[in-house]
């Protein structure tokens, strides 16, 4: 089977994630058991960005119980194949592997070091496959069954969670503030700003929204630099992207601690439609983004002193 194109591997990416935003479902709304664990079934290795925003998508349009993926020719290695009339019906998914080449001139002769042995360089390969979710094929639940999230009690979900939060604030030099009935990130102040915890219906969804706001913090000057407050980002457009990163920060910080949280900016659902028609890519951009802020919040709270699995330190809410 031929596999696609990088382009039509966006497109194909960007048509999923069009129908599930249309189907009014946010691919990124319950992360833990989705976006998260998108996984090769196969190899266990979880896919990230960009494709596990559009399995999760897929996923969640089409039904499918798990979060689990194979090639063709992985189903059959694991003793099942692809199911007649699911053929058509492959995902492609995009990879990247760094890779070595023998360095060349202008005339493509291969440029020697002292020794007189080919120089190399390193280059980014990337490349598409098809894969279908393990619904598709015939292969034994038994062959996939590790590598399903094991579901951590609340209690023990709880208690990682605001170690961690209180870790980020600690390790990190914005400040916090349990005010209002609107959670905000303000950048001139560098604060972010969050209700008291009794103004939330559920207690996943106070988790998620720091999670929101300090994927918004980490745009600031003195972080990753986003252009925050800024004359090019005080438009409609600018604030969307910023949300959707921020969003989805959230989503991935969300989905390692299995919190569930939900679209916080259902407004922008239109604008990020139309954007991701005009640009196959716009989400693509948006994840790359986010998992930088993620990847920042993270080095945040071990900064702060998080260590997973350690006793509870209770939040310092203030009254
Ligand atoms: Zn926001």
């Amino acid at each position: 089977m031929r596999n696609p194109s990088v382009n039509s591997t966006y497109e194909a990416q960007a048509e999923a994630l069009l129908a599930s935003i249309k189907a009014g479902v946010a691919p990124w709304a319950k992360p833990w058991q989705s976006l998260g664990a998108q996984r090769n079934a196969a190899t266990g290795r979880l896919y990230n960005g960009g494709n596990a925003l559009y399995l999760a998508a897929v996923q969640a349009v089409e039904g499918y119980d798990h979060p689990l993926w194979l090639t063709w020719r992985q189903a059959s290695k694991l003793g099942g194949h692809v199911k007649q009339g699911e053929w058509k019906n492959g995902r492609p998914v995009l990879w990247f592997r760094l890779d070595e080449k023998v360095k060349t001139d202008e005339n493509g002769e291969p440029v020697l070091d002292n020794n007189g042995d080919p120089k190399t360089v390193n280059f980014w390969r990337s490349g598409c496959s098809t894969v279908y979710n393990v619904a598709q094929t015939t292969v034994e639940t038994k062959k996939y069954q590790r590598l399903l999230p094991e579901v951590m009690p609340e209690h023990k979900r709880n208690t990682e969670v605001e170690n961690f939060l209180a870790a980020v604030v600690e390790g990190s030099t914005f400040t916090q503030q349990y005010t209002g009935d609107r959670a905000c990130y303000i950048p001139a102040l560098d604060e972010v700003r969050i209700p008291p915890a009794k103004l939330y219906k559920a207690i996943e969804e106070f988790y998620a929204t720091h999670l929101h706001e300090y994927g918004h913090a980490t745009g600031h000057k003195s972080r990753l630099a986003r252009g925050l407050g800024e004359s090019a980002f005080v438009n409609r457009e600018g604030y969307a992207e910023e949300e959707l990163v921020a969003e989805l920060t959230a989503a991935f910080l969300g989905a390692e601690f299995q919190i569930d949280g939900r679209c916080q900016h259902a407004e922008y659902l239109g604008h990020w439609f139309k954007a991701l028609e005009n640009d196959t890519r716009y989400f693509y951009k948006a994840a790359g983004k986010a998992k930088k802020a993620a990847a920042w919040i993270k080095k945040a709270a071990s900064r702060g002193g998080y260590k997973p699995g350690e006793q509870p330190q209770p939040m310092k809410e203030a009254a």
